[in-house]
C-alpha cells in the first residue's frame, strides 16, 4: 500500500475524492495531505443536493489526527457551486462537517477525551486553544440534541444551581434514567416554562411525574404549561425533611435561649443529636435527649413529629397516608410551637405533590445527584468564563447525548 492509498483509509475517502499528494514538513513538526477532488465530479448544493453547476473553489484546511507525533493537516480545494435557490455555497465534503476546521475523526476524538479529563489538560496535550475546545463542545451538544430529538420526558426532576456563588442560577431538567433534558437560564417560573414551551401537546401530556422542590416557582409554571398538574407535581420526602429539620433547629434555639445559663452548653452540643433517626441514636444520646427535653419541651415535640412524618413515609403507599397527614397536620398545630405549625401549613398546602410523590415513589434523588455532580464540574473547570459555557458543559457531560459525528454516515 502506497501512503497515498494508507491516508485515503484513514481518511475514509471513496471516490470522486482522493489524495493528491503528502508531504512532511519536519521543521513545522506537521503532515500535509493533499486531497484532490476528479474533474469530472458532480457537485451538489450542500443544502437542497440538487445537482448544480462549480462556480470557484477555495483552499481549505483541517485538522486531522496526528500521525505520530506530527499534526497533520488536511487541505484541499473545496468547489463553490451555484445553486438556483441556495446561491453561492461551499460543497460539503466527507471528512468533515460544514463550517468545521476540524475532521469528523479529529472531533470525535477531542470529544472522548473531553469526556474524561478537563478543558485544560485536554488543551495541553492536543494542543488546542480553549475557545478551538468550546467550539468542538458547542458543536457536539447541537450534534446530540439533534440526534435524538424524542428523549424520555416520562419522569421528570427539576432543580436549581447556582452559576456563581450565591447569585445567578439555572434551572436543570433531567429525566428518570438521569440525564439532562435542559439547562435555562434562573430559577423562576419562567425558567421552567420555557422548557416546557419547547415540547408539543403530545409530548405534555406524556409526562406522568415531575418531581421539585417546595418553592412556589416551578409549580406555578408546571400548572400553567401541563395539564392535570396537580396530579403529576411530586414533592419528594427530602424536601419534607429538610422543612422538619429547619423547624426543629429553630426550636432548640428557641428553647436555649430561655434556658437556665448552665444548661446552654449542653443544649447547643445536643444539636446534631436531635437531627438523627431515632434508630440510629446510642444509649448515651437517648438519655441525653431524655434529659434535656424536661427543659426542652418544644424542642422534643417537633423531634417526635419529625420521626412521625417519616413513619407516614415510610408505612403508607397510597391507601391511609392522606388520613395519617391529615392526623399529623392536627398533631402539630396542637403543641402551638411556631415553627411546627407553620411547617404543618406548609404541609396542608402541599399535601397533594407529598402524596403524588408517595404514589409514584417520584424521588428527585437522581436530580440531587446531577446537581452534586455539576457542583464537583465547577470545582474541577474551576469556574466557567461564561454562563453559556457552563450550561453547554453540563448538556456535555450529563445530557447523555450521541455528540460524536459519524465519519461513516
Ligand atoms: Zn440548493
Amino acid at each position: 500500500m502506497d501512503q497515498f492509498t494508507l491516508y485515503e483509509q484513514i481518511l475514509g475517502l471513496s471516490p470522486p475524492w482522493f489524495v493528491s499528494n503528502v508531504e512532511l514538513d519536519k521543521d513545522l513538526g506537521e503532515v500535509e495531505v493533499q486531497v484532490g477532488l476528479d474533474r469530472d465530479a458532480i457537485l451538489t448544493c450542500p443544502r437542497c443536493g440538487r445537482n448544480c453547476p462549480g462556480y470557484d473553489s477555495r483552499e481549505r484546511r483541517w485538522r486531522h489526527l496526528d500521525t505520530c507525533q506530527f499534526r497533520t493537516q488536511v487541505v484541499a480545494q473545496v468547489p463553490r457551486v451555484q445553486c438556483p435557490e441556495h446561491g453561492c455555497l461551499t460543497i460539503s465534503v466527507p471528512w468533515a462537517e460544514q463550517k468545521s476546521r476540524y475532521t469528523l475523526l479529529f472531533e470525535a476524538f477531542v470529544i472522548s477525551w473531553l469526556r474524561v479529563a478537563s478543558i485544560s489538560a485536554v488543551s495541553k496535550q492536543l494542543r488546542l486553544s480553549w475557545t478551538a475546545i468550546d467550539n468542538i463542545m458547542e458543536r457536539a451538544v447541537q450534534r446530540g440534541l439533534a440526534n435524538s430529538p424524542e428523549r424520555d420526558i416520562v419522569r421528570l426532576a427539576v432543580d436549581e444551581t447556582s452559576f456563581r456563588k450565591g447569585h445567578d442560577y439555572v434551572t436543570i431538567v433531567s429525566n428518570s434514567q438521569g440525564h439532562v433534558l435542559a439547562v435555562e437560564d434562573g430559577r423562576s417560573s419562567d425558567s421552567l416554562g420555557r422548557f416546557y414551551a419547547t415540547l408539543d401537546e403530545q409530548r405534555k401530556r406524556s409526562i406522568t411525574s415531575i418531581s421539585m422542590d417546595m418553592s412556589p416557582a416551578y409549580q406555578k409554571a408546571t400548572f400553567e404549561h401541563i395539564e392535570n398538574a396537580h396530579r403529576k407535581i411530586a414533592f419528594d420526602h427530602f424536601h419534607v425533611a429538610q422543612m422538619l429539620t429547619r423547624a426543629l433547629d429553630m426550636t432548640r434555639k428557641a428553647d436555649m435561649a430561655k434556658a437556665d445559663r448552665s444548661m446552654r452548653k449542653g443544649i447547643h452540643q445536643s444539636r446534631y443529636t436531635w437531627l438523627r433517626h431515632r434508630d440510629s441514636l446510642d444509649l448515651q444520646q437517648v438519655q441525653q435527649m431524655r434529659q434535656l427535653s424536661e427543659d426542652l419541651k418544644d424542642t422534643g415535640l417537633v423531634w417526635y413529629l419529625k420521626e412521625k412524618a417519616r413513619d407516614i413515609w415510610q408505612g403508607y403507599r397510597v391507601k391511609g397516608a392522606r388520613v395519617a397527614w391529615q392526623e399529623w397536620i392536627q398533631m402539630a398545630r396542637v403543641t402551638k410551637v411556631r415553627a411546627l405549625t407553620s411547617a404543618a401549613d406548609q404541609i396542608e398546602i402541599k399535601l397533594f405533590g407529598i402524596l403524588n410523590a408517595m404514589r409514584f415513589k417520584a424521588s428527585n434523588g437522581l436530580a440531587e445527584a446531577i446537581n452534586g455532580q455539576v457542583r464537583a464540574l465547577k470545582v474541577r473547570a474551576r469556574g466557567f468564563r461564561s454562563k453559556e459555557r457552563f450550561k453547554r458543559a453540563i448538556l456535555f457531560h450529563y445530557g447523555g447525548l450521541p455528540m460524536a459525528p459519524d465519519p461513516h454516515k
